[in-house]
């Protein structure tokens, strides 16, 4: 194998995924980048100091870059690269964000704002003209696509030219869709953030994030922000998340079609009022047709199924998130929102329904049960 893509046939993403991020293929080199502990390094050549460079990390960027197709950063945690990009906004600059874009993402928007850091505007995706008017007056385009937990598609084609019309940098958060789904690099936008805590490490073990860009000049402002910060991940979280990488297709493959199977059924069963997903991916939302006491009967009368937030790994998992106190009001009381696994879909499938039959004979009068945090993932 060519150490080097030929650019006449550049390597497919399922290819990328196994490949990118090793060390050469020369006699004795392991195959793979070993966990390099390490807070400093023998002076004289480009690392230095351990909250500048890392191996392990080095090797995770290569191969999330390739698969983003620009260079990318990785961070303690998707919200430590939200955190970072933000930054980045000049004193009073106006964002314009979904309304439903991750909730941690909201409340960082809203921290700062409230602090007089910046103006945040939150719109409605699924309006692309009022969303395109917003990008007139904006800094900074955030989308995410699809969002978090509402499942939402963004124009990003539209929403991108109109924003760089306007002079404005866009971000968009692709943890839903992954690399694989969806490549908003590709698309024109300036920089993807990921919360790989989620598809790309994919075995919920290890919280980590990551920013991809495709500007030089962007890379190295958001770098020098991470070495005077130091919110980069350790050695063993992005050997990890490598690793869960190194599989993201054939278990992206597997999930997805768990998820359209799961779909068509949920459609037809009658405790489910109305049933959200895109037509891709693996993660679906419900709304239970009892309301929150409805749901929260079905996510604690499962087996397989584990009640949990978070998403994308390799284990099935759901939640109500209006259980979450900072959840979007416009999120219905009653939704769940499944992170469909690589299981057998008709063992997902048993479990889900008996527990769903139990769901169909609750009443919305019922109390619901909430959470003592104020977020979830
Ligand atoms: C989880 C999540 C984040 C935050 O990432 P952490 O790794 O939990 O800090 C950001 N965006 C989306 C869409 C998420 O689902």
């Amino acid at each position: 194998m060519p150490d080097l893509p030929d650019v006449q046939h550049p390597l497919s993403p399922a290819t990328l995924a196994v490949t990118a991020g090793r060390p050469p293929h020369e006699p004795d080199r392991p195959l793979n980048e070993p966990i390099t502990m390490a807070s400093t390094y023998v002076a004289g050549g480009d690392r230095e100091y351990g909250r500048y460079a890392n191996p392990s990390w080095t090797a995770f960027e290569e191969a999330l870059g390739a698969l983003e197709g620009g260079r990318c950063l990785a961070f303690s945690s998707g919200l430590a690269a939200v955190d970072t990009l933000l930054d980045l906004v000049g004193q009073g600059g106006v964002v314009v964000a979904p309304r439903h874009s991750y909730n941690g993402t909201i409340m960082q928007l809203a921290d700062l704002e409230s602090r007089g850091r910046l103006k945040a505007h939150l719109v409605d995706v699924l309006d692309t003209d009022a969303v395109v008017a917003a990008c007139a007056d904006a800094d900074l385009v955030w989308m995410e696509s699809p969002t978090n937990p509402a499942l939402e598609v963004v124009d990003l084609p539209r929403v991108i030219e109109a924003a760089h019309e306007a002079g404005a940098n866009v971000v968009v958060d692709n943890t839903f869709a992954t690399p694989l789904l969806q490549q908003p690099l590709a698309l024109g936008a300036d920089v993807v953030i990921h919360s790989a805590t989620k598809f790309i490490a994919g075995h919920s073990d290890v919280v980590i994030g990551a920013l991809v860009t495709r500007h030089d000049e962007l890379h190295d402002v958001l770098k020098a922000r991470r070495d005077l910060i130091g919110n980069s991940p350790g050695p063993f979280e992005a050997w990890l998340a490598l690793r869960g990488l190194r599989t993201l297709h054939v278990r992206l493959e597997r999930a997805c079609a768990n998820a359209a199977e799961l779909v068509r059924r949920l459609e037809q069963h009658p405790a489910v009022a109305e049933v959200r997903y895109p037509g891709w991916g693996a993660i679906v939302s419900l709304v239970t047709a009892g309301g929150a006491p409805a749901a929260d009967v079905l996510t604690h009368s499962t087996s397989l199924w584990v009640h949990a937030t978070s998403l994308g790994g390799v284990e099935s998992t759901f939640e109500r998130r209006r259980r979450w106190k900072l959840e979007a009001p416009t999120i219905p009381d009653g939704l769940v929102r499944l992170s469909v696994g690589i299981e057998d879909v008709e063992d997902l499938w048993r479990d889900l329904a008996q527990a769903l039959d139990r769901a169909s004979q609750v009443g919305d009068g019922a109390p619901a049960v909430g959470s003592s945090a104020t977020m979830g993932p």
